[in-house]
């Protein structure tokens, strides 16, 4: 089959990666570079953990797909997983629950107390008599790095073919029209175009995604500590107020910091710019728990945009046409699942006999 991939996220690349290995044609067009740096899958890191409380079937998807990031990066011939742990903040009250949903989900997991947390990670503040979950298994995939591996491997295989900087206008049927008014024609179309999505939709279902904008500062450590925070599981939920997290510096890579309040819903998409209020704000959510953080820590601070399908809050997977699926990847787990969507997109795309189910994944 001869398949046309709409945007080169991370949903889009994988999936192409799929096709190209279960032997089909497959044809990547962005309206940007490949991969996108406006892209929401292009930044620094992502975290794969398992835990998902009282969903046991989103847990073991979680599971799951820390192998299948491992397993990629031998077939992409290169390098982007780090297998930090991760450590997540909970309420007394949850531990228990939260170590049965790993324990059936087969993901291993131990709980450190108040004084385990103070002694092990001084250099950050957890709340009062605060214990957490510890996620040995988990990891953070270096998303830019991913992304231009399965670029790299698409570029060189013969059965791909990347088109840059070429904008799709409009799909119909499993026609792709593009701005310089040619078309590319495929048996299968995948439109994958993350929060641009919209306009490539029929209107109702387009009606029905909300546009978010989520701000996230990188951050410098000072050196005395870089030894400390890089040993260090990443945290998922500090436990603090706005839900505030924080994702490790491991290989080069800067101390992330965002929080689910930093998430919130916008009309437009304008710029990736984080104001001066958004930055102060993400600090100052942060302080409490992270000794010494001032301003002089931001290296960059940039925004990003996704969607949520308003009657789930989670993402889309529509069949638009015969053989044209639209996949529009909501935040916080996408990129996570991205290896399991992509197995299942593909089985769809090329009728393979066995599509392989998204449970617990959308
Ligand atoms: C701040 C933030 C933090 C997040 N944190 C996490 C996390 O910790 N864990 C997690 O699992 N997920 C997280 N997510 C969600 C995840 O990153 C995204 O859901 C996922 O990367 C989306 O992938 P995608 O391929 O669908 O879209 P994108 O990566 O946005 O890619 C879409 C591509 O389509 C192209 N395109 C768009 N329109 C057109 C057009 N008309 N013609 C041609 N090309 C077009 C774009 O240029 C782009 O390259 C986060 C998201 C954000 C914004």
């Amino acid at each position: 089959m001869r398949i046309v991939m709409v945007g080169g996220g991370v949903i889009a690349l994988l999936s192409a990666v799929e096709c190209v290995a279960a032997g089909h044609e497959v044809t990547v067009v962005d309206h940007g570079d490949i991969p996108h740096p406006a892209a929401a899958s292009y930044d620094r890191q992502r975290v794969v953990r398992a835990l998902h409380l009282d969903d046991p079937a989103a847990t073991a998807a979680g599971a799951r797909a820390v192998g299948l990031w491992a397993g990629l990066q031998g077939r992409l011939g290169a390098a982007f997983l780090e297998r930090t742990g991760a450590l997540t903040v909970l309420p007394d009250a949850d531990l228990l629950r939260a170590q049965a949903t790993l324990a059936g989900a087969g993901a291993p997991s131990r709980v450190l107390g108040p004084r385990a947390l103070a002694e092990g990670f001084p250099h950050l503040r957890f709340p009062d008599g605060a214990s957490a979950v510890v996620e040995p298994g988990a990891a953070i995939v270096l998303a830019d790095r991913a992304l231009h591996a399965c670029a790299d491997w698409l570029r060189a295989h013969p059965l791909a073919e990347l088109l840059p900087r070429r904008r799709v206008v409009a799909v119909r049927g499993t026609a792709v029209h593009l701005a310089d008014n040619t078309r590319l024609h495929g048996d299968a179309v995948l439109v994958a175009a993350g929060a641009w999505s919209r306009p490539l939709l029929p209107p109702a279902l387009a009606a029905e995604l909300v546009l978010h904008r989520q701000s996230q500062l990188h951050c410098r450590v000072p050196d005395a500590d870089a030894a400390a925070w890089s040993a260090m599981p990443t945290v998922p939920s500090l436990g603090i107020g706005g839900g505030a997290w924080l994702v490790v510096p491991v290989a080069g890579t800067p101390l992330k910091l965002s929080a689910s309040s930093a998430g919130r819903v916008v009309s437009t998409m304008d710029g990736q710019e984080t104001s001066p209020r958004w930055r102060r704000r993400l600090l100052d959510l942060h302080a409490p728990a992270i000794a010494g953080l001032s301003e002089d820590w931001v290296l960059e601070a940039r925004d990003s945009y996704y969607l949520t399908h308003a009657p789930t809050g989670g993402p889309l997977t529509v069949a638009i046409g015969e053989r044209v699926l639209a996949h529009a990847a909501c935040g916080g787990s996408s990129f996570k699942f991205a290896p399991l969507i992509a197995q299942s997109l593909a089985a769809r795309l090329t009728g393979a006999a066995r599509p392989t189910t998204l449970r617990g994944v959308s």
